[in-house]
């Protein structure tokens, strides 16, 4: 391949990434790719220094890959080479974007403790969020930390499934502590915060980073379990960590899951995070679904039929945005259409919607059914207390696909299982632990898995 074949290459491929990355990621980490040469078919890349090939190679060679396959018949290997700019700044105007990025850096960091750098989303208040039996622990621990900063319970750790409202009650927080103090509170995704660290580090402005971060009386940071694995961000954190605990400032945390279950976290983050309250959002209840849609239709200043009303809450049960979503339709056939809406219309409505919620109820008993079946055990196993390995350890993969592929809470599990929480949490390590050292483990968990609809590994 000629060197001109590279260039077009390269701009075919990072045109097919902007499409699917949003702006801010793709000016920071794929702008600054520069294509070098096709060399035994090996495309190489170069990027200014380590951070980036590090950062790149880790988060994004995949979907990179996967750009550069459609934008070529050949297979080609993708390698990062580190290779100072100047060589490239004759041909693009790459000076004047590494400005643009420098300035962008600073001005987030400079600006970083500032509410208008963190905007909380003006309807995730208090006020806006419906308190059911999934959420009331949840809620009212917010509260008493909005109500009573570092106080109450610091830090405090919420976790839940997708959609269940913990950025809401976050921003909830936010809110309610802005109203009648000028606290420095900074609402911030652990993935910005990721990216920000990073930024600082390449631009040299660590200080101005910790310093920031430090002069925080708010810390709301949303989902946290992409730290996983980020060994350098899990160190700065725990200093700022430290630094804000020790200052009596507030921290406010989120993940999609349990403290135990982000893994590669280190061992003094796992027990800091567990020092104040933690507190779950299960799955939401029938009676939470039905009271959040007739909050929502009143919002609308609309109403619908209550056997309309009573469909969606027991059809959408998985989180509340689809819930949200089917609603909105709902709504809009009526006042599009000009015709009542019938259950049957509103089935074929909400079709896509529909399916995606069927193919998501796998029920315990049929993941213990297949377990049972698969390992060829009793299902009165499942839920016996007998230890051999040849039945503890089907049991603890049935534990732990429960865990993986159903929505619901570690308490249901547990029951469903006549086991406590802990057991099903250990369960659950093991099975990783396991997977990590042994192949067929992983082959098995892929067959079982695909077994049940949906494949896991
Ligand atoms: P998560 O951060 O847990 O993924 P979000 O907080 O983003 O979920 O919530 C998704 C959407 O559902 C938001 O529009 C939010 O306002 C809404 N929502 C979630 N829970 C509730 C609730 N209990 N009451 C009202 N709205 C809710
Ligand atoms: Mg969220």
């Amino acid at each position: 391949m000629k060197a001109l074949d590279v260039n077009d290459l390269w701009r075919s491929s990072a045109g097919k990434l902007q499409k699917i990355l949003n702006a801010d990621i793709y000016s920071r980490w794929i702008e600054v790719i520069q294509p070098v040469e096709c060399r035994e078919s090996t495309l190489i890349l170069a990027v200014d220094n380590d951070f980036y090939q590090e950062w790149l190679e880790e988060n994004y060679l995949p979907l990179i890959q996967q750009a550069v396959n459609s934008s070529t018949d050949q297979q080609l290997e993708i390698k990062f080479v580190i290779q100072a700019r100047a060589k490239a700044d004759s041909t693009t105007d790459a000076p004047q974007a590494e400005k643009t990025r420098r300035k962008t850096i600073r001005e987030r960091l400079g600006i970083s403790t500032r509410q208008a750098s963190s905007p909380l989303n003006s309807g995730y208040t208090f006020d806006e969020f419906i308190v059911g039996p999934c959420n009331n622990f949840a809620h009212a621990a917010c509260l008493a930390v909005a109500q009573a900063p570092a106080r109450a319970y610091n830090p405090l750790f919420i976790y839940g499934g997708n959609g269940l409202g913990k950025t809401h009650l976050m921003h909830a927080i936010g809110h309610h502590i802005l109203k009648d103090a000028r606290a420095a509170v900074r609402y911030i995704s652990c993935e910005t915060m990721l990216n920000e660290y990073i930024a600082a580090l390449q631009d040299q402005s660590m200080p101005e980073f910790r310093k920031a971060y430090r002069s925080i009386d708010i810390l709301l940071i949303d989902d946290i379990q992409f730290l996983a694995g980020k060994d350098a961000l899990q160190e700065e954190f725990f200093h700022t960590f430290n630094a804000l605990f020790d200052a009596r400032k507030q921290i406010v945390m989120t993940s999609d899951r349990p403290v135990t279950e982000i893994t590669r976290l280190e061992k003094r983050l796992v027990t800091r995070f567990e020092w104040g309250l933690v507190t779950e959002i299960e799955p939401l209840d029938l009676e939470t679904r039905l009271a959040i849609l007739h909050h929502k239709l009143h919002n609308m200043q609309t109403s619908l039929p209550d056997e309309i009303i009573t469909f969606i809450a027991e059809n959408v049960r998985s989180n509340v945005r689809p819930i949200e979503g089917a609603l909105t339709r709902a709504v809009s056939y009526a006042s599009l259409t000009g015709r009542p809406l019938t259950i049957d219309s509103l089935k074929h409505l909400l079709r896509d919607t529909l399916d995606n919620e069927k193919q998501e109820e796998i029920t315990f008993d049929v993941i213990q059914r297949t377990v049972a079946e698969h390992y060829d055990v009793r299902l009165s196993d499942m839920t016996s207390t007998r230890r051999p390995r040849d039945i503890a350890a089907p049991r603890q993969l049935a534990m732990y696909l429960c865990r993986k592929m159903t929505r619901s809470s570690l308490p249901d599990i547990a029951n469903a299982f006549r086991k406590t929480h802990a057991t099903i949490l250990h369960a659950c390590k093991t099975v990783e632990n396991r997977m990590a050292v042994e192949p067929e483990l992983r082959d098995e968990v892929r067959t079982i898995s695909t077994k049940l609809g949906k494949r896991l590994v």
